[in-house]
């Protein structure tokens, strides 16, 4: 019986690869021009720091965590990285520097979720995180981060959409109206929405059984709710955050009903959508976070940030093909060969030779298909001290020295 990669993974193959890498170097250049620092953190943490930072109402805690035991200790595949960073920022002291401390990361979450399009059970994602900033400012830096990278993988079509969650006590009576409204129909709910309608009535609006979205409009839902009613201070932080997209030339939709799926979102939020990714269309998804840190054991600190999930991203971006490498050495002589090849790839360029010395057609039709050029080192190159250069795009074909190489 042959092994396959487990439900729900996928390998990234070298043909693939080299979207990956365009992601990520673009990332690095994006991020680091606004002075985000990469950080990388553990695959596996405590489960203990995803129950309490992620949220026991959240379906990831709830029936999504790959956790294991090892001597005694619960142990969890990270499904999200941003309690890890805060779990690292606290344990390095960022938060004795001077604010903000701005950081970005990239790699592989964990979540026991039925595969689909769009969704799978180990994904990649790119996220960034700011600590120590209450201004609107800093929600609208992020959010120009996930915008300005979308733009510069050549994709400037997607819906930014906007709200803002207010606070505990902004909530509070919104709570209740949703659950007043709600209360006819509760029976015919998911287990889920049952469960969230005392302990977070808000993220019913994020139901995605579609049962629940039929009952959600059967019952006009959205027409009975008024939306948050935000106190003054969450209000002034929401029309401060639309000024600021609006100074960024960033154009948004206000969705009165985003909520998002992680417990800790605070004021902002938001997601960024695509129509071409069917019903998993959201490419990034964040918010600010002000109790978090708190949570975890800190002080009370703004924070702020997002997660763009790389596979989604990368379905939206056209295939690029790999380059091909500078030279194929092609001898009948290995010894030549491995020392020319050596000496190119010292001088900078990519190379190689033929590891079986097949004969030079063979050679020459694999050249062609790796590599710009081919260079030629047969009996008379090497007597002459020269060597047949062929460009394999134009087969035009030259006799140089090394040195003019
Ligand atoms: P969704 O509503 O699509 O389940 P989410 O609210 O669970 O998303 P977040 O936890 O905010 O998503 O993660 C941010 C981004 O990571 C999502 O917008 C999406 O692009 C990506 N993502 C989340 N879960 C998966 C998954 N199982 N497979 C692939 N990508 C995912
Ligand atoms: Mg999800």
């Amino acid at each position: 019986m042959s092994i396959k990669a487990p439900k729900g993974t996928k390998d990234i193959l070298p043909s693939e690869i080299i979207n990956w890498q365009n992601i990520e170097k673009t990332a690095n250049d994006v991020f680091s021009k606004a002075n985000f620092k990469e950080i990388r953190t553990p695959v596996f943490e405590d489960t203990d720091l995803f129950e309490r930072g992620v949220g026991d109402t959240t379906d990831i805690v709830n029936k999504e965590m790959y956790t294991f035991i090892k001597s005694d200790r619960s142990l969890t595949l990270r499904p999200e990285n941003t309690a890890g960073v805060v779990r690292a920022y606290l344990e390095h002291n960022f938060h004795r520097e001077s604010p903000p401390v701005k950081l970005w990361y990239k790699g592989p979450m964990f979540r026991y979720e039925r595969p689909q399009a769009g969704r799978q059970r180990q994904f990649h994602q790119i996220g960034v995180e700011m600590f120590g900033i209450q201004d609107a400012s800093a929600d609208a830096e992020c959010i120009f981060l996930a915008t300005e990278f979308l733009k510069r993988l050549g994709l400037s079509d997607l819906v930014v959409e906007i709200n803002s969650l207010g606070c505990s006590e902004c909530r509070k009576e919104y709570k209740e109206q949703l659950k007043r409204v709600i209360a006819p129909f509760l029976g015919e709910l998911c287990e889920d929405c049952q469960n969230r309608y005392e302990k977070n009535p808000l993220r019913i609006l994020d139901c995605k059984n579609e049962n629940c979205n039929r009952l959600f409009e059967e019952h006009d839902l959205k027409n009975k709710v008024s939306g948050i009613k935000l106190c003054p201070e969450c209000s002034q932080h929401y029309s401060d955050l639309k000024k600021y997209l609006d100074v960024l030339n960033i154009k948004y939709v206000e969705n009165t009903f985003l909520v998002r799926g992680l417990d800790y979102y605070t004021k902002t939020v938001f997601e960024i959508k695509s129509n071409n990714l069917g019903s998993q269309n959201a490419v990034c998804g964040g918010g600010r976070y002000d109790g978090l840190v708190e949570t975890l054991g800190g002080a009370h600190t703004p924070a702020v940030g997002w997660a763009m999930g790389v596979e989604r991203l990368n379905s939206l971006i056209p295939q690029l093909s790999n380059d091909k490498i500078d030279y194929f050495v092609v001898s009948d002589n290995k010894i030549e060969a491995v020392k020319l090849t050596a000496k190119l790839r010292e001088k900078g360029f990519s190379a190689e030779f033929d590891y079986n010395s097949r004969k030079f057609a063979k050679q020459l039709e694999k050249a062609a298909k790796t590599s710009k050029c081919a260079i030629i080192l047969g009996e008379d190159e090497l007597k002459n001290n020269y060597l047949t250069v062929k460009n394999l795009e134009t087969s035009n074909q030259e006799k140089k020295t090394f040195e003019e190489l």
